[in-house]
C-alpha cells in the first residue's frame, strides 16, 4: 500500500480474480501490462464474464470495468521494468495454466510471483495445456527462489523445490490416468468418473474443478 502514484499494474492472466481489480488503479499515468495474448483472451471471454457476473452479483455488478493491457510482454523476450532501485523481470509463457500466463520476478530479492502457474492448497484450474503446464513447472522446480508468491494459497519463503510438488503430482496423475483410458479407447465420461479420484482430493474446491480439469486435459491428450 502506498500514497504514491501507481506506475504499473501487472496482470498475470485474464481470470477475473486476477484482473477485475484493475479499475481501482485506473488513472492517467498508470500503465497496465499483460501477456501479448491477453487482449485476445480477454475479448474471447468478455461476453461470458459479463453475463455470468451480472447474474451472480445483480446490482453490485453495475460499474464493473474490464481494463486490458496498454503494454504487452512477448513470449520471445522477457521485459525488464526498471523501478529505480529494483528491476522486475516479466516473463510471458507458452500455453500452460492459460495461453497467456505471465510471471514477475523481483530480481533484487529473488521473489517470484507465479500468477496461477502455481496453486497451493486450492485445486489448480486448467484453462490451457496440461502438457505445457507440467513442462513449465518442471523448469521452475530446477530454479531457486528466495520467495514464491502463488496465485492461490500461502507464500513460500526460503522456497524449496518441494513447493512445486503437490501441483505437479496432481497434474501428472491426471495425465497418466487419462492416457491409459485413451489407450483403452475409453470415453471422456469414463475419465471424469474415474480419473485420480483420490489424488490430492484434499485440495480446496476439489469438487468444483476436478471434473472440469479432467475434461480439458482429455480433449488435449486424445490428439497426442
Ligand atoms: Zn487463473
Amino acid at each position: 500500500m502506498t500514497s504514491l502514484p501507481v506506475c504499473y499494474v501487472i496482470n498475470t492472466h485474464v481470470h477475473p480474480d486476477h484482473m477485475l481489480g484493475n479499475a481501482a488503479f485506473d488513472d492517467e499515468q498508470t500503465i497496465f501490462i499483460g501477456h501479448e495474448k491477453m487482449p485476445n483472451a480477454m475479448a474471447s471471454r468478455l461476453a461470458h464474464y459479463q453475463r455470468q457476473f451480472s447474474e451472480i452479483l445483480g446490482s453490485a455488478y453495475n460499474g464493473t470495468e474490464f481494463i486490458g493491457p496498454d503494454q504487452l510482454v512477448t513470449t520471445s523476450e522477457p521485459t525488464t521494468l526498471d523501478l529505480g532501485n529494483r528491476s522486475l523481470l516479466l516473463t510471458a509463457y507458452t500455453t500452460a495454466h492459460t495461453d497467456h500466463d505471465l510471471t514477475v520476478l523481483d530480481q533484487k530479492t529473488n521473489t517470484l510471483w507465479t500468477g496461477d502457474l502455481l496453486f497451493r492448497e486450492r485445486i489448480p484450474a486448467l484453462d490451457g495445456s496440461i502438457n505445457g503446464w507440467i513442462a513449465i513447472l518442471e523448469k521452475f522446480q530446477q530454479q531457486s527462489f528466495h520467495a514464491i508468491i502463488p496465485g492461490h494459497g500461502p507464500a513460500a519463503i526460503g522456497a524449496e523445490s518441494a513447493v512445486w510438488q503437490p501441483i505437479l503430482t496432481y497434474l501428472k496423475t491426471v495425465r497418466t490416468d487419462i492416457r491409459e483410458i485413451i489407450q483403452d479407447m475409453g470415453t471422456i465420461d469414463q475419465a471424469t468418473e474415474t480419473v485420480a479420484p483420490n489424488a490430492c482430493s484434499n485440495w480446496q474446491l476439489f469438487q468444483h474443478y476436478h471434473r472440469r480439469n479432467v475434461t480439458a486435459a482429455f480433449v488435449e491428450l486424445e490428439w497426442e
